[in-house]
């Protein structure tokens, strides 16, 4: 399905069920309250949406603890969970246009890359997790020849999972899949902005062989559905991807709570250091451009201070601005739109009261600024650039989560280090040079998760994603995600050899 009538079509037939999904049932909240999931396309109502509270968010973990006891899925030989899993992973690619179109039609990122990114990458992260699990093996201590010493890993039990919604299939994928490949029973909890999809990929598991109560999605709002899995006493974990004021109070939960583990991919305002001596300008232009207007800018690791040498500042500029229109704000469901919606009114004001901030404070508004397409009923941001930006202003400070880059200019490896890492946050940055001293030694010095150089944003399942400082504690992707989602165990055998 590609061409845009077809997509506008399906759009309109759209029959989403609101319900959660608890012990492997579709069911209203206990309470019967709903909310309205309203789309930010158009502003139309899609569906209502179960509003879960402590009960509900009870009976899951109940339904999940049961299933954990029982072992019905942790009892599995990895060989059989992966091969669960795997199913898995194929029936998301199988009803990827419906998941795609639900996911754009919840929090308006373009159809196209709900479609080829989104889906995909959901996809093929529940795949890895399910080819890792009968792959990785245990480990035995180098002990003394009386003693055979294991070192075991165990799945923890009941892990919950709130994630926010600017990915939301990937976000909950970054969690669901090494949590479940592990053997852990799972409470999931999407955002209350874009709970569909979770719920979807919950009845597909189902039907791909994930027994009932072992993958549990309760939906509703973060105080109501949210704070009672972070602070339940039969939650054994909980993983946690949102802003960092949230991340933090998740900390606090845990602590008063039963001490579960509690990981926390949090916020950014990740910096992207381009030198006068980038191999390929118009390259880091792209990037630059593309990596902050990609998804509305709603991205955690978006390129927000885009640092530029001073000799070429000007010239980057210029480009820049050339780049502008190809990210003006389209209907989501166009194959040709590169922007959509952002994701509620609510976000949406915000962002524009960051833009209005960078005004006040006397930044150089370049382009965009304003809301756009008011007619459709949507939530729509122009791309929007100020240069002229310092550290202190809010906009180099905060995180916007919106298509807003904030341009700053520098002299030398020594200040742009310095400026660069003088923020709570400490999720990505970049770095342009031809120079591999410079590039390795701005590399090292920089306090972020992971360090691009000459591109932004390539990387895959293989490498893990999380941040330093306040953003976040733990790291999603890759075979260290396992540490989240298993215990140690030591097993200290005594030998006592009659040879
Ligand atoms: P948010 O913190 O408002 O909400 C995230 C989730 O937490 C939602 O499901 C929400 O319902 C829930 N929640 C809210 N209050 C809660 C409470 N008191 N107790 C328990 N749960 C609660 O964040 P958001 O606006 O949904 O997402 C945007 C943020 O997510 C940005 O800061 C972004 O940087 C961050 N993010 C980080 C990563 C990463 O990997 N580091 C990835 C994506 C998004």
């Amino acid at each position: 399905m590609n061409a845009n009538t077809d997509w506008r079509t399906a759009a309109a037939n759209l029959c989403a069920d609101g319900r959660s999904l608890i012990n492997g049932q579709r069911r209203a909240a206990k309470s019967g309250a709903t909310f309205s999931c309203i789309s930010p396309v158009d502003g139309r109502v899609l569906t209502e949406v179960a509003r879960c509270d402590q009960s509900d968010v009870d009976d899951a973990v109940a339904a999940a603890r049961t299933a954990f006891e029982d072992r019905r899925w942790c009892g599995l030989a990895p060989a059989q969970r992966k091969r669960i899993m795997i199913r898995f992973a194929d029936l998301l690619q199988a009803h990827g246009d419906e998941l795609a179109l639900t996911e754009t039609l919840d929090m308006g990122k373009p159809i196209k890359y709900a479609r080829g990114l989104d889906v995909n990458s959901a996809a093929n992260c529940i795949r890895w997790y399910g080819e890792a699990v009968d792959k990785v093996y245990d480990e035995i201590a180098p002990t003394a020849s009386t003693a055979l010493a294991l070192i075991t890993r165990e799945p923890m039990g009941v892990v919950g999972v709130i994630v926010p919604w600017n990915y939301p299939m990937i976000m909950a994928s970054w969690k669901i899949a090494p949590a479940l490949a592990a053997g852990n029973s799972v409470v999931l909890k999407p955002s209350e902005k874009s709970p569909l999809t979770a719920l979807r990929m919950a009845d597909l598991a189902l039907q791909a062989g994930i027994p009932p109560g072992v993958f549990n999605v309760v939906t509703g709002y973060g105080v109501e559905a949210g704070s009672p899995l972070a602070l339940h006493m039969d939650v054994d974990c909980i993983a946690f991807t949102g802003s960092t004021r949230v991340g933090k109070q998740i900390h606090v939960m845990a602590g008063q709570s039963n001490l579960k583990r509690a990981w926390t991919e949090l916020g950014g305002k990740s910096p992207n250091i381009v030198f006068a001596d980038c191999p390929n300008l118009d390259k880091a232009v792209e990037a630059a451009v593309g990596s902050i207007f990609f998804n509305q800018g709603e991205s955690c690791n978006a390129p927000s201070r885009l640092f530029v040498e001073t000799s070429i500042k000007d010239k980057f500029l210029e480009k820049a601005l050339a780049l502008v229109p190809r990210y003006a704000p389209g209907n989501p469901m166009d194959a040709a739109t590169e922007m959509g919606a952002i994701v509620d009114q609510t976000q949406m004001n915000s962002v524009l009261r960051y833009i209005e901030s960078g005004k006040t404070e006397g930044a150089k508004l370049l382009a965009g600024g304003e809301q756009a397409l008011r007619e459709t009923g949507g939530y729509y941001v122009q791309p929007t650039i100020f240069d002229g930006v310092s550290n202190d202003m809010t906009i180099a400070r905060e995180e916007i989560f919106g298509p807003v880059l904030s341009v700053l200019s520098f002299a030398d490896a020594a200040d742009v280090v310095r400026r660069a890492n003088e923020s709570v946050y400490g999720l990505q940055a970049a770095v342009w040079t031809r120079d591999i001293n410079k590039a390795m030694g701005v590399a090292r010095a920089l306090r972020a998760g992971t360090v691009h150089v000459n591109q932004y944003d390539e990387d895959d399942i293989t490498v893990p994603f999380g941040g330093f400082k306040q953003s976040g504690v733990g790291r999603d992707k890759s075979l260290h995600a396992f540490d989240k989602y298993t215990e140690t165990k030591t097993t200290w055998i005594r030998i006592d050899s009659p040879v």
